[in-house]
């Protein structure tokens, strides 16, 4: 499988970069072949902009998914978000890793799916859900949080996590038409044991290792 791996912490040395660098060795190691967007190494720019364009549609006001669309088709988004969404395209399986902030996804890591599953590339009028754009890649996201299991229950402070992950996992991931595997969650990552932390790595290899046969998630 050819794997597009989309990092987003700042250190390298953090319990995501744990991560990260285990899933390059397990899937490497398996004959998978990985390419990275580090996000914050490559100093991604998450604010869209005129320059994401080499030419624009509209010259007198900046009209997102008109931009989009009109460079989807005339091949004119920048060369930086044409590599990515070449690493995109070219990918089987499409991993997220990423740390859980503010019930949501790092704003660089947010950025990365407003500019690279643009409008025109990555859906379309029609071209959504099973009728998607990526339909036969997989997705598999993988987050840490600082809160504990408890908090994230039913009866919790915070609720089930499942409730936030939605909009990922529904809303930008099948919407594009990807079958996306249950998501792997270490939880409070900063408070736990060196025990428990070293069976999330044990855990998330073990996850790392089924990838090509993990039943998805249904729509
Ligand atoms: C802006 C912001 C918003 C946040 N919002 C939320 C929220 O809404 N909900 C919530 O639950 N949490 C929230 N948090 C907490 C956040 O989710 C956690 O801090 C984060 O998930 C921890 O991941 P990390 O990679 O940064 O861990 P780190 O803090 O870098 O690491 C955790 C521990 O793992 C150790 N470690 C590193 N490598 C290894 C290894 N190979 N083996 C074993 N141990 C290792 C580190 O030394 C450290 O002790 C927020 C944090 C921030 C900064």
């Amino acid at each position: 499988m050819k794997v597009h791996l989309v990092y987003a912490h700042p250190e390298p040395t953090s319990f995501n970069g744990a991560l990260r660098d285990l899933a390059v060795s397990t899937l490497s190691e398996r004959g998978h072949t990985v390419v990275q967007s580090d996000l914050y190494a490559m100093d991604f720019d998450p604010v869209p902009r005129r320059s994401d364009f080499q030419h624009v549609a509209e010259a007198q006001r900046f009209h997102l998914w008109t931009e989009q669309g009109h460079a989807a088709e005339h091949g004119c988004f920048s060369p930086m978000l044409a590599e990515e969404m070449a690493k995109l395209s070219s990918a089987d399986l499409l991993l997220l890793q990423f740390p859980w902030w503010w019930f949501g996804i790092p704003a660089i890591l947010k950025g990365w799916i407003d500019k690279v599953f643009a409008y025109g590339y990555a859906y379309g009028m029609g071209r959504m859900y099973e009728k998607g754009v990526f339909r036969g890649k997989r997705a598999l996201v993988s987050l840490t949080t600082g809160g504990p299991p408890e908090v994230y229950s039913e009866r919790g402070a915070n609720g089930p996590i499942g409730v936030y992950l939605k909009a990922i996992l529904h809303g930008m991931l099948q919407f594009v038409g990807m079958d996306v595997l249950p998501p792997f969650v270490a939880y409070a990552v900063p408070f736990a044991s060196d025990e428990v932390r070293a069976q999330y790595l044990d855990e998330f290899r073990a996850r790392l290792e089924t990838v090509e046969s993990t039943v998805p998630l249904p729509l």
